[in-house]
């Protein structure tokens, strides 16, 4: 019997569990490694702290989906890999050896080893974490902080504001809002911030926080009564001392193919992973998800020893779409960027017939209720 070890319930595991559900491969023990015995969809999380959803339509129930795949469920994490031996030690300290493993545990948000963060901010990972978010944000009066402005810090800048009315402002070290995007989409989200009053302020380098206020690096001190922290990610602990290769930033080195260069057995997708080809892969879950197919396809080949490996390519665009808290989702595609109603019908047409599909997967009623969920 061969073990197939799956660490992180990620985007492109739930295509490697789908598979297995519809294929199961003879003579493979499966175990999924997870956080905890639910997985929330981030895409919707703006959503949920909007009003738009209630908790259990982003959500998946982890023993559900293991389950189908006819896999076995380990909710206690994984605390340390050890590549040259193979194993993998649990968060409860048992080790677990592994024919073929492969990694989508994620990404970490960037300077939470800054004084204060840890301790006076809400970090966003694990992604948990957002329950206590929106209670602390609704219960508490006076500024709302959020730190980081890419797509996530954008949209949860604004569907907290839209949910709270508090006056929010949104950080950001360098000059572009959302980083990253098109010309055209960043003009029409300072509008938008400008006109739900966000104070934006870019080129803004927070250093430390206090109980209640973010020092910057210009002086400046900036107060708050909740400060949300929804950086650019960095690489999970996971890998710099795990005897496996990994790229410049402590991500886990892989090829096109998802495959380690340094320990052919172990595969990583999403955001943990490193491409070593030179290829830009985003930190993103669109990209996560295109992976799981060839993830797929290529942890059979590399149990069974037959065929060989398929390689991923990043497209070269996507539709990003950010909820704006206010019935309305700002688009964005190729250069083009649009508001609107249609666009937050877009946006949440795509995210439940993503959900759908993985939660009939794990028995769940889309969108219903499979176990007491807390929201804190
Ligand atoms: C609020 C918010 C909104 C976002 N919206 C979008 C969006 O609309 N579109 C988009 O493309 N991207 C979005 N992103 C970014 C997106 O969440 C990530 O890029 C994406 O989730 C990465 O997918 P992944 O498959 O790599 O891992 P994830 O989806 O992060 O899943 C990793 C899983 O592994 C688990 N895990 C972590 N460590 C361990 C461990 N040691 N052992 C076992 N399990 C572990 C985690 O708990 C998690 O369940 C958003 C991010 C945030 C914070």
């Amino acid at each position: 019997m061969k073990r197939l070890v799956l660490v992180g319930p990620g985007h492109a595991h739930l295509y490697v569990l789908e598979a297995l559900a519809l294929a199961p491969l003879p003579g493979v023990e499966t175990v999924l490694v997870s956080l905890g015995a639910r997985q929330l969809y981030s895409g919707m999380v703006p959503g949920w702290i909007a009003g738009d959803y209630v908790l259990e339509q982003l959500s998946f129930e982890l023993e559900g989906l293991a389950r189908a795949a006819g896999a076995r469920l380990e909710p206690g994490g994984a605390a340390e890999l050890r590549a040259n031996s193979r194993e993998l030690q649990l968060g409860d300290g048992r080790v677990l050896g592994y024919d073929v493993a492969s990694f989508d545990i994620g990404s970490l948000p960037a300077g939470t080893e800054l004084p204060g963060v840890e301790e006076h901010a809400r970090v966003l990972k694990p992604l948990e974490r957002t329950l206590t978010v929106l209670t602390e944000a609704t219960r508490e009066s006076g500024p709302l902080l959020v730190v980081g402005g890419g797509a996530a810090g954008v949209e949860l800048a604004l569907c907290l504001q839209a949910r709270t009315g508090r006056p929010t402002t949104l950080i950001e070290r360098g000059e572009e809002v959302p980083r990253g995007m098109p010309r055209s989409a960043r003009r029409l989200v300072r509008g938008l911030l400008a006109r739900r009053r966000v104070a934006l302020r870019t080129e803004a380098t927070l250093v430390s926080l206090s109980p209640a206020a973010a020092q910057l690096a210009s002086g400046e001190s900036l107060p708050f009564t909740t400060c949300v922290w929804a950086t650019g990610a960095r690489a999970p602990e996971l890998f710099v001392r795990s005897g496996a290769a990994v790229d410049a930033r402590g991500y886990l080195a892989v090829e096109d193919t998802l495959r380690s260069p340094s320990h052919p057995e172990l595969f990583a997708t999403g955001d943990c992973a490193g491409f070593i080809s030179g290829q830009h892969v985003p930190k993103a879950g669109v990209y996560a998800v295109r992976q799981g197919p060839v993830l797929s396809a290529n942890l059979r080949s590399a149990l069974t020893g037959q065929g060989p490996l398929q390689s991923y390519r990043a497209q070269r665009g996507f539709l990003s779409l950010l909820n704006a808290g206010d019935g309305t989702a700002v688009g964005a595609w190729k250069g083009l960027a649009f508001q609107g109603r249609a666009m937050w019908q877009l946006k949440d047409a795509i995210d439940r017939r993503f959900m759908a599909r993985f939660q009939r997967l794990a028995g769940q009623r889309p969108g219903s209720r499979q176990a007491p969920l807390s929201e804190e």
